[in-house]
């Protein structure tokens, strides 16, 4: 069952006139089905991120369609674009973007607070999430006392706090050496073995992508190629 769909998807920044204009995406056409682990690879410049922002609604595209669970992006207004983004997915950066006067805790609580959860709720969660991601002795420091592989994967439990249908995540390995992205790529994998979350990423780390069910590469803002692997990946 495909949980998102990109029917077509052009984006044009800037200019109406065609030597001012980028052509950033030409024509993408996507589906992922739920549960998938999905990389999108490319060279920079391709398009990665602009694609990853209109298939999170982050952004709108020019022309095109992309709708998840059934439900067409363009067809929502501002504020129930917003609460969908809110409760149906979860984001993760390269940058990992967790606030520095927070501790990991109450980052990884954030996203619960706006919805107004109970103190229990939160931090029972809160805790599970540390379990699964190994990060419990992290839990009331503070973002700068912890690892680069600990703050990304803080950012995964928060990105998880309120049950995604679908996380996202743009370069997640790209500030982290090859230990620590291994370390968040085998979380993503726990992610989608043991809650059936789907994950989608952008990446142009090879090593990042070997983990994925699915490969999509596109080049010049459209879709070149993709791979399916059989089976699981193969440790040497
Ligand atoms: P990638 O993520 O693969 O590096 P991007 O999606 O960031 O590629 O960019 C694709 C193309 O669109 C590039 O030529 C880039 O310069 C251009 N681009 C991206 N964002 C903007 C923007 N906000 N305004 C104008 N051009 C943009
Ligand atoms: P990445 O390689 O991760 O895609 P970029 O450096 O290409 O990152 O882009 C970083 C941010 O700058 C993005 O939000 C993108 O939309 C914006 N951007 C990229 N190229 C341009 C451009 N030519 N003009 C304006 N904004 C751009």
């Amino acid at each position: 069952m495909p949980i998102l769909e990109a029917n077509t998807i052009v984006k044009v920044y800037g200019g109406s006139s065609e030597e001012g204009a980028t052509r950033a995406l030409d024509g993408v056409s996507l589906s992922v089905n739920e549960g998938e682990f999905v990389a999108i690879m490319g060279p920079s410049g391709s398009g990665k991120t602009t694609l990853l922002n209109i298939l999170s609604g982050i952004d709108k595209p020019t022309s095109g369609t992309v709708s998840i669970r059934g439900t067409e992006l363009s067809e929502m207004t501002g504020d129930e674009l917003a609460l969908f983004r809110r409760r149906q997915l979860g984001f993760v950066f390269q940058e990992f973007n967790l606030l520095d006067s927070l501790t990991v805790k109450e980052n990884i609580m954030l996203p619960m607070v706006l919805e107004k959860k109970s103190a229990a709720e939160m931090e029972s969660k809160a805790k599970s999430l540390a379990d699964l991601f190994d990060i419990q002795s992290t839990l009331d420091k503070y973002p700068y006392q912890i690892s680069g592989g600990q703050q990304q994967r803080t950012a995964v439990s928060r990105a998880l706090t309120n049950d995604p249908a679908i996380i996202f995540a743009d370069e997640p390995t790209g500030n982290l050496d090859s230990k620590a992205s291994a370390v968040i790529m085998e979380s993503f994998e726990k992610i989608v073995a043991q809650l059936a979350t789907t994950v989608l990423l952008v990446t142009h780390d090879v090593f990042a992508a070997s983990y994925c069910q699915k490969v999509v590469f596109i080049k010049d803002g459209m879709i070149h190629s993709s791979i399916v692997k059989k089976g699981s990946r193969k440790e040497f």
